[in-house]
């Protein structure tokens, strides 16, 4: 009988993957079950799960509640479209609390199924804005370099990280890049192109894919302030950062600013069922309204699906009465104590950073002070997954880093416990160096 690793490499194309490495290795991991901060796969070996898959299982594994709420509202009412305004219970009441939990006034929502959904999607509607408000030239996007925004052609246009870029050969026109944190390359960016072509301004307040780069001070108070100046609409693409995953409950609160439009998806359904949001201010809401004429010819078959809907407001529920945005602010901390720890005592940990449960501890070499020649990130990776802990690495654009972003829930034990492997992963690589 083929087992499921030979399944595996014969019908399932996985994405992000080697497709080489799966036909030689097979599945590292096929995961079986989850509970809290723990996957158990099929050979039954336990791991910790130091990503929280892809940044978003922010409530954890095995929660009972989510499957309740989804059976509940799959019983009484699964899907139905949202086009020809039609609508259901969850995806109003959704839309309403998001207005309600986002900054300033960030009030109406557009819903998608994805991060990248959300990215296209905030693409189109900033053009379609400046295009009903007569000047249809404003339709160049600027991002940065080390910038993630998904895999969509417009998302993928709009990444700043090259190999992503290189996977296809032709990408979306009339999108630029500029540097990850530098306000002066926006300007000149701005003055370059013109204001009066440029549409919007796209950032991550905290690089996620890119390596976990945490903007320093006084930085997207600057964006937001040449955004303004410039008549250019700032997005601020929160897929990884919303939902508690920095401390707060959005990043841009860190920042005291309020983007033109927000990018949600992840951790608001801390991915348990595909949902992803575009949340727009009142001011661009109106205009909207007041601009447009005909119908908005943009929407997918799953906006404002109601189970998936029912599932995020259960999922909101959850880190509000659990309190996890403070856990993450603690937890980050406990986190934040342990790489500096680390780095004292182990030769080739560089740099450390975290903000809230989100964070990077980088590979140096120590005689040099610079990267090793090749990379060793992913080496430590290894050594952590044969140890019980998966975690990921970020070795394009001259990196060699180690990124975390664990479960919301996660406990002091447990966090211990996480940098206890990563403490002995790092010791191994170095010793075998
Ligand atoms: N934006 C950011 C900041 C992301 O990190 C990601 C995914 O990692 C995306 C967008 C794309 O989201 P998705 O994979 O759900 O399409």
């Amino acid at each position: 009988m083929e087992t499921l690793i030979d399944l595996d490499k014969k019908h399932f194309i996985h994405p992000t993957s080697s497709l080489k490495q799966q036909q030689e290795i097979g599945a590292p991991f096929i995961f079986t079950e989850g509970k809290g901060v723990y996957l158990t796969d099929l050979s039954g070996k336990k791991v910790l799960e130091g990503m929280a898959s892809l940044w978003n299982v922010n409530v954890g594994y095995g929660r009972k509640e989510l499957a309740e709420a989804a059976r509940e509202q799959m019983e009484k009412l699964a899907f139905t479209n949202s086009f020809s305004s039609m609508g259901n219970e969850p995806a109003i009441r959704l839309a309403a609390k998001l207005s309600e939990l986002t900054p300033g006034d960030l009030n109406a929502v557009f819903f998608t199924s994805s991060g990248s959904e959300s990215n296209d999607t905030a693409y189109k509607l900033a053009r379609y804005y400046w295009k009903i408000k007569g000047s249809p030239e404003k339709t160049k996007i600027i991002s940065r370099k080390k910038g993630y925004h998904g895999v969509n052609i417009g998302a993928t246009s709009a990444t700043g990280i090259t190999p992503f870029q290189e996977m296809t050969s032709s990408l979306a026109p009339d999108f630029l890049h500029v540097d990850t944190f530098s306000t002066d390359s926006l300007r000149k960016c701005i003055e370059i192109e013109g204001p009066d072509k440029i549409a919007a301004f796209i950032a991550e307040p905290v690089q996620g894919a890119g390596g976990v780069n945490i903007a320093p001070d006084g930085y997207f108070q600057e964006i937001r302030k040449i955004c303004d100046e410039n008549n250019i609409l700032f997005i601020a693409d929160e897929v990884i950062t919303g939902f508690g995953r920095t401390g707060k409950m959005f990043a841009c609160e860190h920042y005291g600013i309020v983007p033109d439009i927000m990018l949600l998806a992840k951790g608001i359904t801390s991915g348990y069922i595909p949902l992803g949001a575009v949340v727009v201010t009142d001011r661009i809401h109106k205009e909207l309204i007041e601009y447009s004429e005909g119908v908005l010819l943009h929407g997918y078959t799953y906006s404002g699906h109601a189970t998936a809907c029912a599932v995020a407001l259960k999922n909101i529920e959850i880190i509000e009465k659990e309190n996890l945005i403070e856990n993450s602010r603690l937890m980050g901390q406990e986190l934040l104590d342990g790489f500096y720890k680390l780095q004292k005592e182990i030769d080739i940990v560089g740099e450390v950073r975290t903000l809230g449960l989100i964070g990077a501890v980088e590979i140096i070499n120590p005689v040099t002070n610079t990267r090793f020649p090749t990379h060793i990130a992913p080496k430590v990776s290894a050594e952590a997954a044969k140890r019980g802990l998966i975690i990921r690495t970020v070795v394009f654009e001259g990196m060699d880093t180690i990124v975390f972003s664990p479960p919301l829930v996660i406990n002091k034990k447990e966090i211990e416990e996480l940098l206890s492997i990563l403490r002995e992963a790092l010791i191994a690589v170095q010793n075998s160096l």
